[in-house]
């Protein structure tokens, strides 16, 4: 290659030939139209076949590099014959390849004329055979495509990609330049620290530093999203860490980011007319749901205004997007409604090129996450930063969880098309066997309960859905314009629920539910989230963890797969423990078969404490039913007493209503559940709240699940009973309890209303600060 500079030359600027062509190569329309690709597991296997078709000399997995003008462009191609003298991109697919869509087939040509020509330049080749290998998944049938180029040919083309690159490349360097220099440079935004906020910020400079893994607890009030997102800031210039991302378990979560990052200088409006912004490109992660500007439409050109030229309209977007640097959600829907282009794949796309991404804890966790993925093509150093992490354990298990309700594919069966017929049949039969197996159809039939844990997965009923995934799937990809939604939703619900029955072990657990004849389902629930979460830890630079109770470590150690070299570090709380009362008053069980006998009791309570001390206070129970009968009980002895109560599914305006009812010079006490929407991530400091009264343990139900659930942490960890009942139990009421106290200068009164509170075990796991009555 005429052009290639020599390899002594340090890059300006590297890129994979993926998204080299990404970059340079797309262009027309947006395309989510339904084409069900295959999965990861089929795409392997399908190169595998093809390259085994090939002859002995067959070389895979070609890894080739070339430069360009201070550019470094590598990448892996699929395969080379070198007695045929071709070069092959192997591509998986299923159904009608003319369907494909045109800016797809462009931009696997451009992959194998790139590969093409770094392959020439290597070996002295004059010209190549390129070829692109369509494997169909369906018949294992291959449609080749061939094109003869000559070595001067491919090596124009590099070139012309290059340059098309190289401006951008340019900018990226320069950015990434500006971008360490003011960071090595950048002051924390306080006149001063907090206390424990100095600390926990050194730890996790250190843990970035160092590429470690930090599990930080520390108490309410001290800054942690500042003490965190700053020091991660700083240590990026001097170890290289290319992205930082703050994943939050909620939408508020993203907010106090974004807000620590306005602060740390990185929001547009810092600085004279944003002249004096840090340079940091700050992207805020959306649901796709919550971006859409047309939720009636699919994603594509016929049907979405905003999908229509997308790629054409992208690189104007992207370097406007670039330029302003500060993307949180509005600011990034104005960029995108100024380029006329979706702002939910246009920040698909910026994820690419942002410092720092905002996001759900989804986007780096999730089975096929976008960050992780970005992370592992690009070959990032990524810092994450993860806030509430004590809830991470139960997202990662929701994650990794799946259900297959038998009466939705009995519905599609009923209106399939023919070719879905049969095998939608041999599925319910399946069905049927399972059901049967278990005892009956009905709910309760036989005396059997209606929920049972499986001994194994029902083999014959996952092929069956395997196979309609598979009839689905080539339907679609046949018909892709005028398919019914509920098609597709059965072919997502078999696809998800077949890849982790590929993955299913001891990490999880199947489940069946009958809810009446017809109306089974079954569930693969995954229990122990470490053995999916361990290497996506690995793969990071590092990570910090932090919450306010993330006590003790070896749980979450355990049971999210942390490395062994993982630091704990708890930060003392800046509360003393005369700030708050704690009361655990005697002869009190909130246990099932005591409840009735315990409302009497738990009311007087509340009553007492209330009317030695007027004000705001919230008294949290184990279930709805429980807090109903508290209420009704206080509302017949007590009916002085203001109280209100939390109802199921409350809407966002209804939990406001509840809020707002506690405010300073208010009275009375908010009934809740333990574990709901006012037992974590409010705030209410100084006379809005003064006091708490917490009548449970907090305890998941001992039913079969969490028995099953007992019996595999006791298997694995040896610690069944504490990792599947107290040790969640506790979590919750520290989180709940912890409303009270908000800052130095609050006072306040928790009342623990079981006996079992006295106990060691259970002592053990509450704060250190409290000093228990
Ligand atoms: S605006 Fe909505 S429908 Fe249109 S491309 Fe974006 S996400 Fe799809």
């Amino acid at each position: 290659m005429s052009a290639a500079v020599t390899s002594g030359e340090v890059p300006l600027y590297r890129v994979a030939v993926r998204a080299l062509c990404d970059f340079t190569a797309r262009e027309g329309d947006l395309d989510h139209r339904f084409t069900p690709s295959p999965s990861a597991r089929e795409g392997i296997a399908g190169h595998a076949l093809v390259a085994g078709r090939r002859g002995e000399r067959y070389e895979r997995e070609l890894a080739l590099s070339g430069h360009y003008r201070g550019l470094a462009v590598s990448g892996r191609a699929d395969g080379f014959d070198p007695a045929l003298n071709r070069l092959e991109e192997i591509k998986t697919h299923r159904g009608d390849l003319s369907r494909m869509p045109a800016n797809q087939r462009a931009l696997h040509w451009a992959q194998v004329k790139v590969y093409g020509a770094l392959l020439c330049a290597e070996r002295g080749l004059a010209s190549l055979t390129l070829a692109l290998v369509y494997f169909d998944i369906g018949s294992e049938r291959e449609t080749l495509l061939t094109e003869e180029a000559s070595a001067t040919e491919l090596s124009a083309f590099f070139e012309a990609q290059c340059e098309r690159f190289l401006s951008w490349a340019e900018q990226e360097a320069g950015h990434r330049q500006a971008r360490d220099t003011a960071l090595a440079g950048l002051s924390f935004p306080h006149a001063e620290f907090r206390p424990g906020q100095r600390e926990l910020a050194e730890s996790v400079y250190k843990a970035a530093a160092t590429g470690r893994c930090l599990l930080a607890q520390a108490p309410t009030g001290i800054g942690k999203t500042v003490a965190t997102l700053f020091p991660t800031l700083k240590a990026m210039p001097r170890r290289r860490i290319d992205r930082l991302a703050f994943l939050t378990m909620k939408t508020p979560g993203r907010r106090l980011a974004l807000e620590a990052l306005a602060r740390l200088g990185a929001a547009s409006d810092c600085g004279e007319g944003g002249e004096g912004r840090l340079p940091l490109r700050v992207l805020e992660l959306t649901a796709r749901s919550k971006a859409c500007e047309h939720p009636d439409k699919a994603c594509h050109g016929d049907a979405c205004p905003l999908a229509a030229g997308f790629y054409d309209k992208l690189p104007a977007a992207r370097q406007a997007a670039a330029e302003r640097g500060w993307l949180d959600r509005e600011a990034l829907r104005e960029v995108a409604l100024e380029h006329d282009v979706c702002p939910y794949y246009l920040g698909q796309e910026l994820a690419r090129w942002s410092d720092v991404c905002v996001g759900d804890v989804n986007h780096y966790f999730d089975v096929s996450a976008l960050l992780h993925g970005l992370a592992q093509a690009n070959g990032w150093r990524l810092a994450l930063l993860v806030d509430e992490a004590h809830n991470l354990v139960e997202r990662a298990r929701g994650m990794y969880s799946g259900e297959l309700d038998q009466h939705a594919f009995a519905t599609l069966h009923r209106s399939a098309p023919a070719p879905l017929v049969k095998p939608l049949g041999r599925l319910m039969r399946q069905w049927q066997a399972l059901v049967r197996e278990q005892g009956g159809a009905d709910e309760g039939q036989r005396g059997r309960p209606a929920y049972q844990v499986l001994d194994d997965l029902p083999g014959r009923l996952v092929g069956a859905l395997q196979q309609v995934a598979t009839a689905i799937g080539d339907y679609l990809a046949e018909h892709p314009g005028g398919a019914d939604p509920m098609l597709q939703e059965r072919l997502f619900d078999a696809l998800g629920f077949g890849r982790l029955a590929e993955s299913f072990g001891e990490h999880s657990l199947c489940d069946l539910s009958r809810h009446g004849r017809g109306r089974a389902v079954l569930g693969l629930r995954n229990l122990i989230p470490a053995d999916f979460l361990a290497p996506r830890f690995a793969q990071a630079h590092s990570c910090v963890l932090f919450s306010a109770t993330l006590s003790p470590a070896h749980y979450h150690r355990d049971l999210l797969g942390l490395p062994d070299d993982c630091v704990w570090q708890t930060v003392a709380s800046p509360f003393r423990s005369d700030q708050l009362e704690v009361r655990i008053p005697g002869g009190i069980s909130t246990r099932l078969r005591d409840r009735e006998a315990s409302l009497e009791p738990i009311v007087a309570e509340l009553a007492g404490q209330y009317r030695r001390r007027p004000g705001l206070y919230l008294a949290f129970f184990s279930s709805f039913a429980y807090m109903a009968a508290a209420a009704e009980r206080l509302a017949r002895l007590h009916p002085e007493l203001p109280h209100w109560c939390q109802t199921r599914g409350m809407r966002e305006d209804e939990r406001d209503a509840f809020l707002a009812r506690f405010r300073a010079g208010g009275q009375g006490i908010g009934f809740a559940v333990l574990g709901g929407a006012f037992g974590e991530g409010i705030d209410l400091p100084g006379e809005r709240l003064i006091g708490a009264f917490i009548a449970t343990l907090g305890l998941p139900p001992f039913d079969p699940f969490n028995e099953t659930l007992k019996v595999r942490l006791e298997a694995r960890f040896g610690s069944g009973d504490a990792y599947a009942y107290r040790i969640p139990g506790l979590i919750k009421v520290t989180q709940a309890a912890g409303r009270v106290i908000r800052s130095p200068e609050d006072r306040g009164t928790l009342v623990l209303m079981d006996d079992r509170f006295q106990r060691a075990e259970v002592r053990r796991l509450l704060p250190d600060w409290w000093q228990l009555g």
